[in-house]
């Protein structure tokens, strides 16, 4: 409690002299009764936006949503939200309420929040929980505040946030919670893209994420439709236990917590119920699914406003997976030279995932991964050429033997696929002799080296 007691229990001291009840509240109190690293705080209170103004007028202050009550306090820790006790009025929009109505009782305050266990207040008297917050935090359950068909049915983001509050702090929903949630999901359509975007990649980095996926597979598959058909999916392969979307979070299981590699491992198969071919002893081939996956998931996470670089980055690595399964050693440096750096280890994450993540007990293939993992770290630290800036000569130099336009590109391109196969020296003189006689042989009159 040091921490947050040190932020924010002076703000709660200055509000009170004033004569105003006040009390820490939600995430912040809910994260330090469980240890936990406190990341922002809030702070709920009698006072009035303009008297909270008024309090911290010494400080500066920010109307962050003062129609709402909210305003942000800039203290020498950082900003605290200091919101007005209040009440909210019908939800017609399934997102937010027609109206809020300030008010000077806590429990109302208390009552409007979501879960109990972020329904906690902290005060200098100490812990208000009028809804069995601190049981529940006991029993690693989310529950909602009162009846959770009523409380979906008002704000649909809440079914998500409840979600990804189970797999970041691998709680249970509670039964009849749980059950509101694939009751009401649907309603989730009148939620913003980017809200629900937020917190599918909180749920999906979190500590816990497997669960939830598999249990709430229906609420998943109605964000992303393209799933629909991988639930249930039989591979009908001897190299795969389980239907197609149960290995694909298994993979987002195996794979470290970055929005990009558990997307990618999410989606990777995505492709697989249409490209389903049963060979002759009725084993199912997936020709071509790696490619028409990238492509349609670059399309279809559009409609999830993610950022470009996160899509085409989720589009790419599912296009190449299952590239370096087999690698060879030797060919790890045409391969890194191909993708890229940063794509390339990536991949190698989505690979050796996707490769534990297909059986119930996998033969462990890690010494693949290290061996194709350590090469590639070697070949980078020794300096070896792989990439276009590495090599010898540059523009100016393609240039200077008399090719212009695209062919510089081109004939850039096909010296380093030369310099990586082994078959030219990264040496510049045999570089430019190279190049003269390319020049030669594409110009009428090229100029000397
Ligand atoms: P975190 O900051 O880790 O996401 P949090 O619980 O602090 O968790 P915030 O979004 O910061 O979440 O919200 C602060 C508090 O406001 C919550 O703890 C909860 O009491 C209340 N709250 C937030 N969103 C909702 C909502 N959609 N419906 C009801 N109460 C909410
Ligand atoms: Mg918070």
């Amino acid at each position: 409690m040091d921490s947050i007691l040190q932020l924010g229990m002076p703000l709660l001291d200055i509000l009170n002299q004033h004569g105003y009840p006040a009390y820490l509240v939600g995430g912040a109190v809910r994260d330090s009764l469980m240890g936990c690293n406190i990341h922002d705080l809030d702070i709920t209170t009698a006072a009035l936006p303009h008297e909270i103004l008024s309090v911290f007028s010494h400080l500066r202050c920010i109307k962050t949503g003062e129609k709402h009550g909210t305003i942000t306090v800039l203290t020498e820790h950082g900003p605290v939200e200091i919101t007005t006790f209040r009440t909210e009025s019908t939800y017609s929009d399934h997102r937010r309420p027609d109206s809020v109505m300030f008010t000077t009782k806590l429990e109302q305050d208390l009552a409007r929040r979501d879960f109990t266990i972020n329904a906690m207040a902290l005060g200098r008297d100490g812990l208000i929980d009028l809804f069995g917050g601190q049981t529940d935090l006991s029993n690693k359950q989310l529950r909602c505040v009162g009846d959770p068909n009523q409380r979906f049915q008002e704000d649909a983001l809440r079914m998500l946030r409840g979600m990804r509050f189970s797999s970041c702090l691998n709680f249970q929903l509670e039964t009849a919670t749980a059950a509101a949630i694939h009751r009401h999901h649907h309603q989730l359509s009148h939620i913003s893209p980017e809200r629900i975007t937020a917190e599918l990649l909180r749920l999906l980095t979190g500590d816990s994420p497997k669960q939830v996926l598999l249990e709430y597979a229906d609420v998943i598959s109605t964000l992303i439709p393209d799933l629909a058909p991988t639930i249930g999916f039989c591979q009908h392969s001897p190299y795969h236990d389980f239907d197609v979307y149960t290995h694909s979070v298994n993979t987002v299981e195996h794979i470290p917590p970055t929005p990009i590699l558990r997307l990618a491992a999410l989606l990777h198969d995505i492709a697989k119920p249409v490209t389903l071919q049963l060979d002759s002893k009725h084993i199912g081939h997936f020709p071509f699914h790696a490619k028409l996956g990238g492509e349609l998931v670059a399309q279809r996470l559009e409609t999830l406003r993610l950022d470009n670089a996160t899509r085409l980055g989720v589009a790419k690595l599912i296009s190449h997976h299952g590239l370096t399964r087999d690698l060879n050693p030797k060919d790890v440096a045409r391969c890194l030279s191909k993708l890229g750096e940063s794509l390339f280890f990536q991949l190698l994450h989505l690979d050796r995932a996707d490769s534990i993540s297909k059986k119930v007990s996998t033969t462990c293939r890690d010494a693949h991964w290290d061996k194709i993992e350590s090469t590639a770290r070697s070949l980078i630290e020794s300096n070896t050429c792989l990439w276009r800036h590495q090599l010898a000569v540059n523009g100016s130099d393609v240039l200077s033997s008399g090719l212009t336009g695209q062919e510089i590109g081109i004939s850039l391109d096909i010296l380093l696929q030369h310099v990586v196969h082994g078959t030219l020296k990264n040496d510049r003189d045999a570089l430019l002799a190279w190049l003269h006689n390319y020049a030669l042989s594409i110009t009428p009159n090229p100029k000397s080296p």
